[in-house]
């Protein structure tokens, strides 16, 4: 078995003599990089596989991890993980992560926009980690913990179930966290 360094788009074998599995794929009779990572060419198995170098291969399900909402779809919330709570691991690379719609509240969801706007912090519960990273916010201690106004960008604060904008006076929903707003970044 060989290891090196590969990148997105690096050719790692031919098609002919190697099969693509995780982090590779086939195109025009070669095989490819789809990340970055550790390239490895299995010669008994004739798979060629990459492993990805950042450190997301140390979240475990059942994680909990800060992320902060980059986007908002129809299905899904899509946001960056900074941060393991309670564990001293540095994540850094690509940390991007999803959250479908039917794993966001215990409550029906019926737009992930009435729950969720790109910005908002949340701690989130990792229930997936290959081939991609997939989160859930389910349970009363997970969602928004700290949201900003979307008009004024002021921090809002809790009411009940809503946020409040002070200086707009302006009410927002969102799927909060049962400790919204006692955690310092
Ligand atoms: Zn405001």
């Amino acid at each position: 078995m060989t290891k090196k360094t590969v990148f997105p788009g690096d050719e790692v074998a031919v098609a002919e003599e190697y099969m693509p599995a995780e982090g590779t794929y086939e195109y025009d009779g070669k095989i490819l990089a789809s990340l970055a990572g550790d390239l490895d060419l299995d010669q008994e198995e004739k798979v060629a596989k990459v492993t990805p170098k950042n450190p997301l291969v140390v979240l475990r399900n059942g994680d909990s991890v800060f992320c902060r909402i980059t986007d908002v779809r129809a299905s899904m919330a899509i946001c960056e993980i900074f941060a393991a709570e309670g564990k001293d691991r540095d994540i850094t690379g690509d940390t991007s992560a999803t959250i479908h719609i039917s794993k966001l509240s215990s409550d029906y969801v019926q737009d992930v926009g009435r729950e969720f706007r790109p910005g908002d912090l949340i701690r989130a519960k990792v229930i997936q980690t290959k081939p991609s990273v997939q989160l859930s916010t389910q349970e009363p201690h997970f969602g928004v913990v700290k949201a900003s106004c979307r008009k004024c960008r002021a921090p809002l604060s809790v009411h009940g179930k809503a946020l409040k904008c002070e200086p707009c006076e302006r009410v927002e929903n969102r799927k909060v966290a049962d400790d919204y707003g006692d955690i310092n970044f």
